[in-house]
């Protein structure tokens, strides 16, 4: 287990507090939610995963807002809760955290609702769509169901919570968070602008490329919707600090965004380069990527598969093996290079 960061107190230009709150999310992960005092009302931006040690985090963190900084920081307190995204480490709590918060609206993207009111249909129907995804890019059969099977249990279904607001780009909650829609990572992401401080939750990340799926899984993810977000968070105007769901506060936003758009771009032109011949998702991934395993070649696969759609969409590459896909139901697909 890593150890627990501080709990950290930010300042917004507008006169918001902004608190730091850690949470080990999965076994060696952490993420953060962040309570927002503005106004006289607290509010919650994201409640951690409800796994393992993250409620017991979570409520450690708020006592040390407590006490540290003498404010009345319970869950009971609450008026709001927002939800950046509908992954596990960022809403798996919400069920335990709405028990006790009991006058707190919960806000989440209208992309993100369906995750939190029906999990368990998403799970199925993503799972389905994988076991497709899977067949086409290559895999072989007896490896495609233990990464099934690891992807399934990977997204055990979560109870059905309530959602009281939804949110839409552009709109100002509760006058204090300005909501930024930038899907990609998940259908349903938003950023949300305090003043100068901007929560990115897992879009703009310093030490790390988010993952990342190809639209077919899943509408409003991909890399055409991820590239357009990244180009749409350079254009947010006035920000000085930014704190993700993960990793460390960023002093250099405007940097890191530019950054990550780069990288995005460049990891496409690296799979453009493996189809210099006909290969299949599964080929190229074993290419570009040295050791594949556990979660991480599923993680790896769906990243390759999402570049191969981006290239697809565009026609910079085509299936090579065009008279298997007329004939089989759902073949692997080869892609070349135009
Ligand atoms: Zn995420
Ligand atoms: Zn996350």
């Amino acid at each position: 287990m890593p150890d627990l960061p501080e709990v950290e107190r930010f300042e917004s230009s507008n006169g918001a507090q902004i608190f730091r709150l850690p949470m080990r999310v999965f076994p060696r992960y952490i993420a953060y939610a962040h309570l927002v005092v503005h106004d006289g009302r607290l509010t919650l931006v994201d409640v951690g995963s409800g796994l393992g040690e993250s409620h017991a985090d979570l409520l450690r963190g708020l006592e040390a807002v407590r006490t540290e900084y003498n404010l009345p920081a319970t869950l009971e307190a609450l008026d709001r809760i927002i939800i950046t995204h509908g992954h596990i480490d960022h809403f798996g709590g919400l069920r335990y955290v709405r028990e006790h918060a009991a006058q707190a609206g919960v806000a989440v993207h209208e992309l993100a609702r369906p995750v939190l009111i029906r999990h368990a249909e998403r799970v199925l129907v993503t799972g389905k769509g994988m076991e497709d995804f899977l067949r086409r890019a290559g895999v072989p059969e007896d490896h495609r169901d233990r990464l099934l099977a690891m992807f399934m249990f990977g997204k055990r279904a979560f109870p059905p919570v309530r959602v009281d607001r939804t949110l839409r780009d552009g709109d100002l909650l509760d006058d204090t968070f300005r909501v930024i829609h930038v899907p990609g990572h998940a259908p349903g992401l938003v950023m949300l602008q305090i003043g100068d401080v901007l929560l990115t939750a897992d879009h703009i990340l310093p030490g790390t490329s988010v993952a990342l799926a190809p639209e077919s899984l899943m509408p409003y993810t991909g890399l055409s919707h991820y590239i357009e977000s990244l180009e749409k968070a350079e254009r947010v105007e006035g920000v000085r600090l930014a704190l993700g769901g993960h990793e460390w506060p960023v002093r250099d936003y405007y940097a890191v965004a530019r950054r990550t758009r780069e990288a995005a771009l460049e990891k496409i032109e690296r799979v453009l380069d493996c189809c210099d011949q006909p290969r299949t998702i599964y080929e190229i991934a074993r290419l570009i990527y040295d050791t594949l395993e556990g979660y991480i070649e599923l993680l790896k696969l769906e990243q390759t598969g999402a570049r191969i759609e981006y290239l697809n969409q565009r026609g910079l590459v085509i299936v090579d093996n065009l008279e298997a896909l007329e004939q089989e139901h759902s073949p692997a697909l080869r892609y070349r290079r135009v």
